[in-house]
């Protein structure tokens, strides 16, 4: 479709983005739907966070996405926050809902439609998830508000357990029926005994990508049952140590691609207020899923 005075505009934020598929998987969408819109990509350091969000308005832009170094500071500046967002503190998707600008996190919603797409439903479940960083943060988030019964946090006494201290805190306040428990990874006879009475484990650590792409947080892999689901959000490599442990050990396994397909999806959704076509975007930048 040319570009033409009516055409309207949507964008991701932050830097750097050169390397952002969204871009691409956004304008194939919009060419499919015949949907008169183009995304672009903006390099935007953290310190011009407000001025882009001003743009938006200025622009009347559609919408957009947020990535570091802007997801938190961007929260600042939003009309209105999303449950998960307030939560959070951060925002990955900008909505621009009739010039109020709504900012919602996808991360987390993108992670249980990928297990919801693969036949896993979070609700009721308990779930075993190691790591505090971003993507876990989201994942933990998002399992509480979408009725997961119990989540039982791990990672290690680094920066990143103090942030997961206040996770804990915030998701009893804010989704009191959900329980939270926050332990340390090296604490591993806790850990497996977590493992042995949960539905879900969830890798949302570094470790199984470069460059401890041969390690995995579970050494013993007797801790893989049958009814066990293991999902990892790590993407690259497709397949993690910890993934093709449980494979073996005959694990439902779901990798981290879908996740990541499925938090554009979702974000689509919310700013275009239609579905993606996910099928054809599929089959054009996710070949591998
Ligand atoms: P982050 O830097 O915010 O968090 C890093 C996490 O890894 C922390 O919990 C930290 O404690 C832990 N960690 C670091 N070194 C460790 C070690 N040696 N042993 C055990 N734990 C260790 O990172 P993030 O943005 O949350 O990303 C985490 C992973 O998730 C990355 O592999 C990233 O590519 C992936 N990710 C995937 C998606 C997706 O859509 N699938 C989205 C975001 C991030």
């Amino acid at each position: 479709m040319e570009i033409s005075g009516r055409t309207g505009l949507l964008g991701l934020i932050g830097s750097p983005v050169g390397h952002s598929g969204s871009p691409a998987m956004y304008n194939y969408s919009f060419e499919i739907l015949d949907l008169d819109y183009k995304y672009l990509a903006f390099d935007i350091p953290v310190e011009k966070t407000e001025d882009a969000v001003n743009a938006f308005r200025t622009f009347n832009m559609k919408g957009g996405n947020v990535t570091m170094p802007c997801k938190g500071e961007v929260a600042k500046y939003m009309d209105e926050l999303s449950p998960a967002s307030r939560i959070i503190g951060a925002c990955n998707t900008i909505i621009n809902k009739d010039g109020k600008l709504i900012g919602d996190i996808t991360d987390g919603k993108g992670y249980v439609r990928n297990l919801k797409e693969n036949g896993v439903d979070i609700k009721g479940k308990k779930m075993t998830i190691m790591g505090a960083g971003g993507a876990a943060t989201a994942i933990q988030v998002q399992a509480a508000l979408d009725g997961a019964r119990e989540i039982s946090i791990f990672n290690k006494k680094d920066a990143f357990f103090e942030k997961a201290q206040k996770t804990v805190e915030s998701i009893k306040k804010e989704v009191p029926d959900c329980i939270v428990n926050l332990f340390d990874i090296d604490d591993t006879k806790t850990l497996y005994a977590e493992i042995a009475t949960s539905d879900i484990l969830t890798n949302a650590t570094l470790i199984g990508m470069k460059p401890y792409d041969n390690e995995t947080n579970i050494k013993d892999t007797s801790v893989f049952r049958k009814d066990l689901v293991v999902t990892d959000v790590v993407y690259n490599p497709i397949k993690t140590k910890m993934i093709l442990d449980a494979e073996e050990a005959g694990c439902k396994v779901i990798g981290g691609k879908g996740m990541l397909l499925y938090q554009g999806v979702e974000a689509f959704k919310l700013f275009m207020e239609c579905e993606m076509p996910v099928e054809e975007v599929k089959a054009k930048y996710y070949s591998d899923l």
